[in-house]
């Protein structure tokens, strides 16, 4: 089942309760807007899209990706999933994603350099600081946000900064950015653990994949008393039940290029940290890492899922069944897109606020936006967080659109 197949499923579901016409319930399935154009780069010829989801809440608002692997209906998938989050954070934003099908790997960087600035050669009609704003994603930089914002801001003849988002902080971006995903998913756990009461030096911990988001939260949650007792990359896991020191661990893994073989702890397979007992297990990694497959042999009390979609349908309906609970990427994964609208604001209005007083805005935001799901679903059991959190989103989103229709 494709990702777009699993998030309308999902709605599906949900769809009695959302006391929604047939009408509204079509809109709300297809997209606003699909632009596919093809991007020239010397000889060759490569698809790219720029797609809005939903528009209703405000201007599209999603990042970019170059991969060979790019699709129509890839691109479909995440832009709806970031009208889910922006609505569900209550950003002034509609969801919206882009797409080159290109491997970055084989290119030099003046080639990564053209096909960025050829991208808003194409679609730079279709962009802007108020109708549809991207923002970094697989395999684009800061450093392509800042060509992009160049090549828009020399056929418009102006400045516009808040038309792309994850720039270099020079032209207009945010202190915050780096680690913001992280942050805001230590913060939404922090917050569910709290309903437990628990602390943390009574909480273990896994996290699947160790790149940007995975290490960050895992030196997070290690520096805040955590145990962390195993970690995996694509090259495999590993293990010690007394818990990793992970600031030696990223020395590892700068020096190895991977985790594996470190001391102190037991190499395992990336299938067997999925299956491991603890309390919290943190998908930070791929889609679709839990699925029909593997779900019944999960032993974590709770998961949270930091990469997008690394759970599917099938595979969520046996975790409620176990009991497991999710603390869906919708709103677990959310502090990145906060973050962008921080960056879009200054950008708009000229005003640059304080790094403390950004972060506190932050914390605010998505503690409101854990305590607002996890309510309802202490009042409806009967659906999973992941359910709870889409309800909330898409009454807000169809509330938009009631207002101006
Ligand atoms: P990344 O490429 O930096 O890191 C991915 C990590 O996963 C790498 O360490 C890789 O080795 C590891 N990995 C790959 N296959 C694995 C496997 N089978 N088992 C274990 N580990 C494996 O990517 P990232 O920026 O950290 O993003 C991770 C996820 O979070 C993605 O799904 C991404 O879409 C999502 N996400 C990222 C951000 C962000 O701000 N970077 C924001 C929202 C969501």
């Amino acid at each position: 089942m494709t990702i777009l197949e699993n998030i309308k499923k999902n709605i599906e579901k949900i769809s009695s309760q959302l006391e929604i016409t047939e009408d509204e319930k079509n809109k709300l399935l297809n997209h606003k807007q699909i632009k596919k154009v093809g991007l020239k780069l010397g000889e060759k010829n490569y698809d790219a899209w720029r797609i809005i989801h939903n528009n209703a809440l405000g201007p599209g608002k999603g990042g970019i990706r170059f991969h060979p692997d790019v699709s129509e209906d890839e691109v479909k998938s995440l832009s709806f999933w970031m009208s889910l989050k922006n609505s569900l954070v209550k950003l002034p934003y509609g969801g919206a994603k882009g797409g080159v099908k290109i491997n970055p790997k084989e290119l030099t960087e003046d080639e990564i350099q053209e096909i960025s600035r050829e991208y808003i050669r194409k679609l730079h009609n279709y962009l802007g600081e108020d109708k549809d704003i991207p923002a970094p994603d697989v395999y684009t930089t800061s450093q392509i946000m800042g060509w992009m914002l160049d090549e828009f801001e020399k056929i418009k003849g102006r400045h516009e900064k808040g038309m792309i988002t994850g720039k270099p902080l020079i032209l207009g971006g945010c202190e915050l950015r780096g680690d913001a995903t992280s942050k805001g998913g230590k913060i939404v756990l922090e917050e569910f653990l709290k309903r437990k009461n628990k602390k943390p030096n009574e909480i273990e911990i896994i996290v699947q994949g160790f790149g940007n988001v995975g290490r960050y939260i895992a030196e997070m949650l290690y520096d805040s008393g955590y145990k962390i007792i195993a970690v995996s990359d694509s090259k495999g896991g590993i293990y010690n039940e007394k818990g990793l020191n992970i600031k030696e661990l990223i020395i590892h893994k700068n020096n190895s290029k991977s985790i594996i073989n470190f001391k102190d702890s037991k190499n395992i397979s990336n299938k067997e940290i999925l299956e491991l007992k603890t309390n919290v297990l943190i998908l930070a990694a791929l889609e679709n890492q839990i699925t029909q497959e593997n779900a019944n042999e999960v032993k974590a009390e709770v998961i949270l899922e930091l990469a997008n979609g690394p759970i599917n349908f099938e595979a969520d309906e046996i975790l409620d069944e176990k009991g497991v609970e999710v603390i869906p990427d919708i709103l677990a994964n959310s502090g990145g897109v906060i973050v962008s609208y921080f960056e879009w604001s200054q950008n708009k209005t000229g005003n640059i606020l304080d790094k403390n007083h950004l972060e506190n805005i932050l914390e605010d935001k998505l503690k409101k936006a854990f305590n607002e799901v996890y309510e309802k679903y202490l009042q409806d059991k009967n659906l999973n967080m992941r359910l709870n959190a889409y309800k909330i989103s898409i009454k807000r989103i169809l509330e938009a659109e009631r207002a101006r229709s």
